[in-house]
């Protein structure tokens, strides 16, 4: 079933920016990281189209709940969580068959019973805070800890990583080299204490894109699967697919009078008389508020400008002082192609002060996901 507001996905441009991803890893293991509903455009037709086309060997997920819903859709891939799990959540991702991510003693601990209760083994990377100062361990501790894993029976060592807090732009070169340096020297700590790991890995999109990865056997791009560079600074030396189209349709046009307002606090007045249209689209959508009086949406191959302010359901937008040929129903483009016009996740990000990943994942579950391509079902919310 379709809706008025839609969010069409590439699944073939997805797995086309894996491929791309594998490329460049050289061969490396290719984790995909599909956490926050695969940066909003569905957590499940997404993995599911990885899974069946072979694009990525592993998904990164940051909760439970993400990790819960793709063992129940059948997915089979091996799932790391990025995050702590913490005590009550540890039955219920145990259920899961998830690998965990532990930075301490409190968590190993945490771990090793729950898992021994249950009686499984619990596979486990262990993470090192080598810049980021989110999570992690200090490298100094990496030995201690990876040996405190490897001597529980419940639980298994599968790998060590790091993440990278400024891959993504030039400035950041030298400290992210530090960064590969530093996990590449505890790698070889761990491996020293006990015995060779399986993977070692630090890489998100930027560092797939941009830099050397020696050290690590394995990669966690993201925002790159989804078509999207993760700085307006980050080069652009690869091309990525576009994965994304989201439209809505004009459902009211009028004439607005000079020195008449729009919308919500009156916060545009009309400076000459001009022709409006209603589109069903707000942030109740995820369109954001922020792009009140800023955005601008492409209908008839035109870009239309925003006024006044973003309502939770319906946004305005100028059609300019000539009768217009634009009609109810028609459509309105706000991320993607039409005639000769395009706007990008990159573009809506620049006008809202923001970054392409907060633009995909505001996009709210009222909008119809519509997956093409892949291997999947042709529609799921
Ligand atoms: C989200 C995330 C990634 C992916 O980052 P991108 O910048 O989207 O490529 C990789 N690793 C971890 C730990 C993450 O949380």
């Amino acid at each position: 079933m379709g809706g008025t507001c839609e969010l069409t996905v590439d699944l073939d441009a997805i797995n086309a920016n894996l491929r791309l991803a594998a490329r460049l890893a050289g061969g490396r293991t290719v984790l995909a990281a599909v956490k926050a509903n695969a940066y909003g455009h569905g957590l499940v037709p997404v993995a599911r189209s990885i899974e069946h086309s072979g694009s990525a060997q592993w998904l990164g997920v940051a909760t439970v709940s993400e990790a819960v819903a793709l063992r129940a859709a059948g997915i089979t891939l091996p799932i790391l969580k990025f995050t702590i799990t913490l005590p009550d959540e540890l039955p219920e991702a145990l259920g899961a068959d998830i690998v965990f991510t532990v930075g301490d003693e409190e968590a190993i601990d945490h771990l090793q019973r729950a898992a021994s209760a249950v009686g499984i083994v619990a596979a486990v990377h262990l993470k090192i805070d080598t810049g980021m100062r989110r999570i992690g361990a200090h490298p100094a501790d990496a030995s201690r800890l990876a040996r405190l894993i490897a001597d529980s029976t419940s639980l298994e060592l599968g790998g060590i990583y790091t993440h990278l807090p400024v891959s993504d732009t030039g400035d950041g070169d030298a400290f992210t080299r530090g960064q590969f340096a530093a996990i590449a020297a505890a790698a070889r700590d761990v491996e020293a204490a006990v015995g060779p790991l399986e993977h070692v890995h630090a890489a998100n999109s930027a560092a797939v894109l941009g830099h050397d990865l020696t050290g690590t056997s394995m990669v966690r791009p993201g925002i790159m699967v989804y078509g999207s560079y993760p700085d307006p600074s980050t080069p652009r030396a690869h091309a990525l697919a576009p994965v994304l189209r989201w439209t809505s349709r004009v459902a009211f046009i009028k004439q607005v009078l000079a020195g008449e307002t729009v919308g919500y606090g009156r916060d545009w007045t009309a400076p000459r008389d001009t022709w409006v249209a209603t589109v069903n689209v707000g942030y109740g959508d995820g369109y954001s508020r922020l792009l009140s009086n800023r955005g601008h949406m492409l209908v008839d191959g035109t870009p239309r400008p925003v006024v006044g302010r973003v309502c939770m359901d319906q946004t305005m937008i100028d059609l300019g002082p000539e009768v217009p040929t634009v009609r109810v129903g028609d459509e309105a483009v706000l991320v993607g192609r039409s005639g000769e016009h395009e706007i990008s996740v990159e573009d809506v990000a620049a006008l809202m002060g923001s970054i392409t990943y907060e633009v995909t994942c505001l996009i709210t579950d009222r909008v119809h996901r519509r997956h093409v391509g892949g291997v999947s079902p042709s529609s799921t919310r």
